[in-house]
């Protein structure tokens, strides 16, 4: 039987990209959608203005939006996907879960807590257990787990594959797509012919969150990995998929040639996920892929692509690229809600 989900901020970029991924999903049905006071109450065709390339699922169109509050969602719902902006999850998600929902979140607070599982499936899965950790410290009887920023989900996984060489410095510089930025962040006057050199507070995410997600869990206590990386985001007119240029400098000599071998054989064995795209890193011959326009749903949207790797001065250099409300968003946190059913948390 289908497990009953929610979603909160469910008429955002992301909360539309939640809905086509999970209307089609066997494993998990959706029954209940939260927005903001000016939303709920509203069908779900009011109150979002639906701009994804599929038409809004029938039976999703006509459900009633709810308020964003415990109270509001029925209590057999048993996994909240969460895509509130980061000031609105950091006030509700926690009254979400001492309410006893496990709750599967984009939104940005709380990623860094020593007790919160950042999880990446294909890297991390092992982090999951962190929440034996919460539930000790917090007493709650739900839980809370989340997914990397965008731009943090697109490099990670290939710092992930060539870890056995031994990571000691990474510099990264980001090319990000408008609707990264949900749908009231930048305005068309703002992008058009144009690119932004900075992204508020986005740097921090990548240097930060990179480490928690390459550390080692001991099963009491996560040490965050030593490498050291710098980060510089620009945000530029592209619709979906946020390209990335890494320099990355290893403790052993690695050419492009092995890097290229590491990145396409890059295996998770422990992880069996319907949502995981086999393989996960594609990798590009041609020096000018990948590019968003074109590579964007390799692997329905989850697949990370690499191109571009050459020797530089630094060590090595390449280029990866991710859809950013896939697998950069919507389909992150659908895969960790993957995980935490075959890990029996829901
Ligand atoms: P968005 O398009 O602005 O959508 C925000 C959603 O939250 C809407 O459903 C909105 O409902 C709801 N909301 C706003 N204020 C609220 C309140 N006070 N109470 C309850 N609900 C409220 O944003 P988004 O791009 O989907 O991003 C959502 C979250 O995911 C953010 O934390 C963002 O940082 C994170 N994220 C986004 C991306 C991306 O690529 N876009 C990637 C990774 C992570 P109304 O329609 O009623 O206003």
């Amino acid at each position: 039987m289908a497990v009953r989900v929610g979603i909160l901020g469910a008429t955002g970029a992301v909360g539309q990209r939640l809905i086509q991924l999970l209307d089609p999903h066997p494993d998990f049905e959706i029954a209940a959608l939260t927005a903001s006071d000016s939303s709920a109450g509203k069908s779900y065709r009011e109150a979002a203005k639906w701009r994804v390339d599929t038409p809004i699922p029938a039976d999703v169109a006509d459900m009633t939006v709810g308020a964003t509050d415990p109270d509001d969602v029925p209590g057999d719902v048993d996994l909240l996907f969460s895509s509130l902006p980061s000031s609105v999850g950091a006030a509700v998600e926690p009254a979400f879960c001492e309410a006893g929902y496990v709750v599967s979140s984009n939104s940005s607070n709380a990623r860094m807590a020593d007790d919160v599982p950042l999880v990446i499936p294909e890297v991390n899965a092992d982090h999951l257990d962190l929440l034996e950790v919460q539930r000790d410290d917090r007493g709650w009887d739900g839980a809370l787990v989340k997914n990397p920023n965008c731009s943090t989900i697109t490099f990670v996984p290939t710092l992930a594959a060539l870890e056995q060489f031994g990571l000691e410095r990474v510099h990264v510089a980001t090319l990000q797509a408008v609707s990264g930025a949900g749908y009231d962040g930048v305005t068309s006057m703002e992008i058009i012919d144009n690119a932004i050199p900075h992204i508020g507070s986005e740097e921090e995410k990548l240097e930060t969150e990179s480490k928690k997600l390459l550390g080692d869990f001991d099963g009491a206590e996560l040490a965050q990995h030593d490498v050291s990386v710098s980060a510089s985001c620009n945000r530029i007119p592209t619709l979906d998929g946020h390209l990335e240029n890494v320099w990355l400098e290893t403790a052993e000599t690695l050419s492009p040639v092995d890097a290229a071998d590491a990145l396409s054989s890059y295996s998770f064995d422990d992880v069996d996920l319907r949502s995981s795209p086999d393989p996960l890193i594609h990798v590009f011959e041609d020096l000018e892929r990948p590019q968003p326009r074109l590579d964007r749903t390799l692997g329905d949207g989850m697949a990370i692509s690499v191109g571009g790797l050459q020797e530089s001065t630094f060590g090595l250099q390449y280029n990866c690229l991710a859809h950013n409300t896939i697998r950069g968003a919507a389909g992150a946190s659908v895969l960790n809600g993957e995980l935490l059913l075959e890990n029996g948390y829901l």
